[in-house]
């Protein structure tokens, strides 16, 4: 079967838990044929393992922390929180490293990595600064394991991508990028792959960045359950369809060229996708 591949998923979320089986059958039906399941937190890691052995061939696991993480007690009035949410801190990293060594051969990825300049999670440059700095470390491990990049960025779409070439960064899927098209294409020039979650439908701002970035740049993803076509709601992996869509619709081109290419793409950039896949 060719069909669609999710470049980054949260299929661990807890949002899924009621009705997994239900979500995978939809998405299965809807034609997707393999997910790039990523963390954000340590205590994801587990989850996403033991998923992707319940369904060998269809869940692949990218492991990593995403640059704002959760506080263990939210301390009221604590400034450099919202809703328990603040900035990654090298503390964050511990054990994390040697998790992605131990299981890097099931991997397919690393991340979610990334920065997450949003001001509210982000005031001051030390915490910036050390934001970088966990997302070095694992963009290091990476490039020493061989193992392409699953990227985040809000608010910080230039310093990402600049960051992302310092550091000798080759295999990178930059996901739902907010920034300019003219920063998307430094990171074309540099064989980055950009991934395009179902919220295009509600974002001129990843409208305009499709028509500039050429296809064999592109990758599908949904980032279920968030980036769906409502910004109210859950989204689910059957809506890759909505993001092959609307590429084709801003491309002129069919939705099956999509499909092909986005997934030869996905194939590029991960290639154990196309040993574990089944046949
Ligand atoms: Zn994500």
């Amino acid at each position: 079967m060719n069909g669609f591949i999710d470049g980054h998923c949260h299929i661990s979320a807890s949002e899924f838990d009621k009705d997994f089986g239900e979500v995978i059958r939809k998405a299965k039906k809807a034609g997707v044929e393999g997910i790039v399941a990523v963390t954000e937190f340590k205590e994801d890691f587990e989850k996403v393992l033991s998923l992707s052995d319940q369904y060998p061939g269809f869940i692949f696991p990218s492991l990593g922390i995403h640059p704002v993480q959760v506080l263990e007690d939210i301390i009221p009035n604590y400034n450099d929180q919202v809703n328990g949410q603040r900035a990654a801190c090298l503390s964050d990293l511990e054990g994390v490293l040697d998790l992605v060594v131990k299981h890097a051969n099931k991997l397919v990825a690393v991340g979610e990595i990334g920065l997450d300049f949003t001001p509210w999670y982000c005031k001051s440059k030390e915490q910036r600064d050390e934001q970088r700095q966990v997302f070095i470390q694992q963009i290091q491990l990476a490039k020493r394991l061989d193992l392409p990049v699953n990227v985040h960025s809000r608010s910080a779409g230039r310093p990402t991508v600049n960051l992302l070439k310092e550091q000798g960064a080759t295999k990178v899927l930059l996901h739902a990028f907010d920034g300019k098209p003219s920063v998307a294409m430094q990171g074309v020039e540099c064989g980055f792959y950009f991934s395009v979650p179902p919220s295009i439908i509600r974002s001129e701002q990843k409208q305009r960045l499709v028509a500039k970035i050429p296809l064999e740049n592109l990758l599908l993803e949904t980032d279920a359950p968030a980036l769906g076509p409502e910004k109210e709601g859950r989204n689910e992996p059957s809506n890759i369809t909505i993001s092959c869509e609307w590429i084709a619709k801003i491309k002129n081109i069919t939705t099956d060229e999509v499909k092909r290419q986005t997934r030869l793409n996905a194939l590029t950039l991960f290639p154990k996708l196309s040993a574990f896949l089944k046949r």
